[in-house]
């Protein structure tokens, strides 16, 4: 993923003066072949960084506060070799601003029965130094994700893999920019949101431009960049007839890869991390943006139809999570639905904009009305999404809180050819079943538009939410209705009395 830079993560590892310059030596060298092992192991995305282990209050606030301010750092992992009391990590934990990781785990493997003795002991105490340290961040109402297990597991070391992919994505979002062309679509409740609150909790600006700038963008974009573009196109994908070279439109093709340059160049000027777009504001474009927009999610872009800036800003960060994992992501939309007895499934879609990172084959390039917006027809990459197991997340504004909205589901092939339907889409079952996913998801105010990923679980989006301090809602093969409702009762509760708590 070019786009999104690669930060590192701290490993930092507590201890005090008690026992002695000896073991405080042995304390560090362990820690570093800890780092050293499990960078080599190359299963964690992130790099970690070794620090000089902590001891004094001064040396962690020191700490904290460098950590904070470096650009870098995109989170630490925190882990007590011996009793660190942890009085002295107050003032540090209190100020710092990163997301945390307490890896629950000791130097050595097993325990030498027949060695063991009171300086082993002395040495070797996260047993009790880690439950002092979580200790401190309950009281403290610390995020954090807690992996127990010893580094050299491998499920350990996938759980903190999980989660630096997560703190990249976080990282990203802070201080990261997203760009609306318009507004969002007349009348829509779910696609607005607090822009203020989003940025104070989330990290993220959101900005309007007016159509009229992505306009002159496209008008400076050359006409040989053109040409070589639709060349591209016509090598990559299986392109109608008519829109081909000397076809009957190729115009139109070559105005859509005027557009995907135009708003490439409009993103890579101002830094943005993705876009929104409406049918209800296309002064001066002749189509609404759709392949350009589906290739553009394709290199790492977040996207929201209509003016949906809170799920553009959810693409991205998914496009994030999922960098270099098999799979896919993309912007979705539960379009229509079979009902038939025998099993109930979604059709998911949008009028275009669907990433083609989800193809299953070879894209189609198509050009065919939209029916919507009164505009000349656009281009799209018309495609199936593969079998497998995915999820979709949603995020809304609540008034006082952002929930995040997870449902886990199984896509599988259409059951039958779509040879009429002219956009990509996804065909799927609901974990546990239609009735009570759709059921909860409505109950929950979950949106229509959703990230789609089979790359993204819900364990990372579990550590998404738990780093923002935002809500989070799972509809998995475990959710039963009644409880889920009793969820979001308990969770308002929970979100109107937290921040008296010191937590969010
Ligand atoms: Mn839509």
């Amino acid at each position: 993923m070019k786009n999104a830079p690669i930060p590192e993560i701290w490993f930092i590892t507590g201890s005090q003066h008690l026992y002695g310059e000896g073991p405080l030596k042995q304390v560090a060298a362990n820690s570093q072949k800890i780092v050293d092992e499990l960078n080599a192991t190359k299963r964690l995305p992130l790099k970690l960084v070794f620090k000089p282990i902590l001891t004094r209050p001064e040396e962690i606030r020191a700490l904290c506060l460098e950590a904070n301010g470096a650009q870098n750092c995109a989170g630490l992992v925190l882990w007590m070799h011996t009793f660190s009391p942890s009085k002295m990590w107050i003032g540090g934990l209190s100020l710092l601003k990163k997301p945390m990781l307490h890896l629950h785990t000791q130097f050595n493997r097993d325990l030498p029965w027949s060695e063991i003795d009171m300086d082993f002991m002395n040495l070797n105490q996260a047993a009790h130094g880690d439950r002092e340290h979580g200790f401190i961040h309950a009281r403290l109402r610390t995020q954090r994700k807690v992996v127990v297990g010893h580094w050299s597991d491998e499920q350990a070391q996938d759980r903190i893999g999980a989660w630096m992919r997560v703190t990249r994505a976080w990282h990203d979002w802070q201080g990261g920019k997203f760009v609306r062309f318009g507004d969002n679509m007349r009348y829509v409740a779910v696609t607005e949101g607090d822009k203020v609150s989003a940025e104070a909790k989330l990290g993220f600006s959101v900005n309007y431009h007016g159509v009229g700038d992505l306009v002159q963008a496209m008008n400076d974009i050359s006409d040989s960049a053109v040409t070589k573009l639709c060349a591209e196109y016509e090598q990559l994908y299986t392109v109608a007839d008519g829109l081909k070279k000397n076809g009957e439109r190729h115009e139109s093709l070559r105005y859509v890869a005027r557009q995907e340059l135009g708003l490439r160049a409009f993103l890579e000027n101002g830094n943005f991390l993705g876009f929104t777009d409406t049918f209800e504001d296309l002064h001066g474009l002749k189509q609404l943006p759709g392949i350009a927009t589906q290739r553009l999610m394709a290199d790492g872009y977040g996207f929201g139809g209509e003016g949906d800036w809170k799920t553009c800003a959810l693409v991205r960060a998914m496009k994030v999570i999922a960098a270099d994992l098999p799979g896919g992501t993309s912007f979705m939309e539960d379009y229509t639905y079979d009902l038939n007895p025998k099993g109930h499934l979604v059709l998911g879609s949008h009028m275009l904009e669907i990433c083609p990172s989800i193809a299953s084959g070879k894209p189609k390039v198509e050009i065919h009305p939209l029916g919507i917006g009164g505009k000349e027809d656009p281009v799209r990459l018309v495609f199936d999404a593969p079998a497998g197991p995915a999820i979709n997340a949603a995020i809304m504004d609540l008034g006082n809180r952002f929930r995040l909205l997870v449902n886990e589901v199984d896509v599988i092939a259409p059951p039958q050819p779509l040879p009429k339907l002219p956009v990509a889409r996804a065909v799927w079952k609901c974990r546990p079943d239609f009735k009570t996913a759709c059921a909860a998801w409505i109950y929950a105010g979950g949106a229509h538009h959703t990230g789609f990923s089979y790359s993204v679980t819900t364990e990372h989006m579990e550590d998404f939410a738990e780093i923002a301090g935002i809500e989070l809602a799972i509809i998995d093969a475990d959710t039963r209705l009644r409880g889920f409702k009793q969820d979001l009762r308990n969770n308002e509760i929970y979100y109107h009395l937290a921040p008296g708590l010191g937590r969010l």
